[in-house]
Order: structure tokens, then sequence, then C-alpha cells
């Protein structure tokens, strides 16, 4: 392996204090955790009731600018409730990408439907524009102002890129896109919660999103994922949906709909209430360290992925991008093997056994990319 690469993996542990092991993305706890977790437990309200899910909707919906949150038990269950939300039916298609984490795939399959992989792009890893573009003029058409697949002829439910590794996508082209094919738009905002595309934040661009709070997102509640929307009656509906479809009452136990106990714990919701309060000292403390990971790379050949203009990641996982398949395999066997967590890209979604009969466009930078890219340890640095 070439000696620059050894070299970024010292660079990495001695940023990381040159502890034994460096993991990829560790949790810290450093602020009201304890405080609030206790108060929690002393409420003996750890559950489905209690003040702090409410506390952090509305903190989380302050901090985005956007009106609603809806608390959900893991970031898949909202993305499932948010293309419920887009109307995503049975038997109906929804545009994605190959290069993603299997949630963002099986969330569309839950709802009965199909995804159709279009290319994510070469700069921001995230889906391509002009993908999406070069898929709908060939192979769309809309008819009462529904999309069609004229492949399939099956309705095309809606649009769903993922922000890949915390990196906006070209969220806003994909909007305008999205507008004139009249396809609703949902983002797996899961990895990115806190960046910014033009100043605005993503999961903020389309009709719903999701972001997740698993232990190695960047807040993490230990698990934990929410739902965020404009559209009131949209929020109203994730709320019921998310919680059995309960009709209100003060005793009677009566549902309207086939529900879903997609509900995120107090106990849960209070740990994020105290994450939610460093989230700004964590992206910056995380903008840092990549402006480190970046310079060094830089100086030395490394291909290092930046953000792209106009936006401003919150770089939940640093990436790589090495010059070939042999070089990833060396690069993570070393590493691995010398105390420094690396992880590849996740094998593509169209590769795997339940997804690969779906229709796929091409796989060019979906497939080059997940050939290259490593993440390298990306935890906030105390
Ligand atoms: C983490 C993640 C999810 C799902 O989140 P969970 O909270 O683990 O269910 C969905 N999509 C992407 C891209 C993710 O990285």
């Amino acid at each position: 392996m070439r000696s620059e690469l050894i070299d970024l993996i010292d660079f990495s542990k001695d940023l990381y204090g040159n502890l034994d092991y460096i993991p990829l993305h560790a949790p810290c706890f450093l602020g009201n955790e304890k405080k609030l977790v206790n108060d929690c437990l002393d409420s003996t309200f750890v559950s489905s009731v209690g003040k702090y899910v409410d506390k952090f909707e509305n903190e989380l919906a302050h901090f985005l600018g956007v009106k609603h949150v809806v608390a959900t038990s893991s970031g898949t269950s909202a993305l499932h409730i948010a293309l419920i939300l887009a109307g995503v039916e049975r038997s109906s298609e929804v545009i994605t990408q190959s290069l993603s984490f299997v949630a963002t795939c099986n969330a569309i399959n839950y709802c009965g439907a199909n995804p159709i992989f279009i290319d994510v792009d070469m700069k921001t890893l995230g889906m391509s524009a002009d993908s999406l573009l070069d898929f709908l003029n060939n192979h769309a058409k809309i008819e009462n102002g529904i999309c069609i697949n004229k492949l399939s002829n099956k309705i095309i439910s809606a649009c769903l890129p993922m922000h890949t590794f915390g990196q906006p996508c070209e969220i806003d082209k994909i909007k305008e896109i999205c507008d004139s094919w009249c396809l609703p738009l949902v983002e797996d905002a899961a990895e990115s919660l806190g960046s910014q595309h033009k100043d605005r934040y993503t999961g903020t661009f389309g009709l719903a999103a999701a972001v997740s709070f698993n232990g190695n997102k960047i807040i993490t509640g230990g698990g934990g994922g929410a739902i965020l929307t404009n559209d009131t009656a949209l929020a109203i509906k994730a709320k019921h949906l998310t919680t059995t479809a309960k009709i209100q009452h003060k005793w009677e136990f009566r549902h309207n709909d086939i529900g879903y106990n997609y509900r995120m714990p107090n106990l849960n919701a209070a740990l994020l209430c105290a994450q939610l309060e460093q989230l700004p000292d964590f992206i910056n403390n995380k903008r840092d360290t990549a402006k480190k990971y970046s310079l060094f790379c830089k100086e030395n050949k490394i291909e290092f992925v930046n953000e792209s203009v106009d936006s401003r990641s919150n770089y939940w996982l640093n990436t790589l991008l090495l010059n070939n398949l042999e070089e990833k395999l060396e690069f993570l066997e070393y590493a691995n093997n010398h105390g420094l967590m690396s992880r590849p890209c996740w094998v593509l979604m169209n590769e795997l056994t339940m997804y690969k009969n779906c229709f796929s466009l091409p796989q060019i930078n979906a497939k080059f990319l997940s050939e290259r890219l490593v993440n390298i340890p990306s935890s906030v640095i105390l």
C-alpha cells in the first residue's frame, strides 16, 4: 500500500489521541444526558407517554426551521411512514439510488412498492439530478397529473434521494425536477441531520423526510428517528399512524386504521433532548476534523470527499475515494488490523438478492464509487 495511506492512518490516530482502537463513530455524552435521563426515570414515564417526546419534537422543529417533527422508534420506521404520507402504495414504484443503506429500499418494500435505481452524482455521492431527468425523459409520462413508468405501466409514486454520509445531494435541482414531473419528494436525511444546501437544512426540501438517531448517527437516542414535514395534515396523519392509529379518548381503545407502534419512548427522547443541545457544537467539531483530514489528503495526493459548493456538510462520516478496488481492500485490511476502524461503502442495492430484479439504469458512478469509497474515523473529538 502507498506510504501516504499509512501516513493518513497515523494522522487519524493522532487526531483521536492514539487510543488502542479508534471506532468509526462513537457517541458523545458530555452534556445534560444524565440529568435529563435521570429526570425521566424519576418521573416513571419512560415509555410512550411523557414530556420529553413533545419537547424533543418542538426543539428539533425549531432548530431545522420545519413546521412539524414526529418522533419515531427508528429512522427506518420514519422512512416507512414518510413514504406512506407521500402516497406510496402497493404495486407502485419509487425512484431512488442504489448507493445507500438497505433501510432506504426496505422502507419502499414495506409499502408494497418497488425501487427504481438511477445513478448517483460523482461529487455529492447522492442522487444525480441528471440521471433523474434522463430516466424520466426516456421512461416516464404524466397522465392526469400522475407520473407513470412507460416500461412497467406502473405509477411512480415518489422520488427518494439520500444525502450520503452527510453530504447534501443536488436537492434543489431534484426538487425542481420532481415538481415538473408530479413526483412527491421524500428525503432520506438519516445521515445528514444539520447539513445544509443553500442555507436550508436537508430534510426540509420535500413533502416529508426521515432522520435517524441510531447509535452511530451524529446525535443519538440509543435508537430513534423522526419524520419532518411542513404539511400540518400530514404531520397529524404521521402521529396517528405511528401511534397505532388510536382515536383519542380517555379510556376507550378504538383504532380507525392499521397503524404501527413506531413511537419513540420518552426515555430515548430525554437522551435526545440533551444531545440536540450539543448538535451545533458537534457539527462545528466534525467540520474542523474534516478540514484537517482534507488538508492532509491534499498534501498527500489522497482524494478526500469535500462538501460541494452551496453545501455545508455535517461531515457525519469522513470519506476517501481511493484509486481502485485493490487499494480499497488493502486499506481496509491494514487500517482495521492496526486499530483504526474503517469501513467500505455498502454493496449496491441493485446487487442484493431482494432487489436485483428491480429496474436499474446503468450504475456507472455508483459502481465506480462503491469500489473505491472508504469511511474513516469521524467521532466528535473531545
Ligand atoms: C441509519 C440510516 C437509516 C435508518 O436508520 P435506523 O434508525 O437505523 O433505522 C436509513 N437510511 C440511511 C441512509 C441510514 O444511514
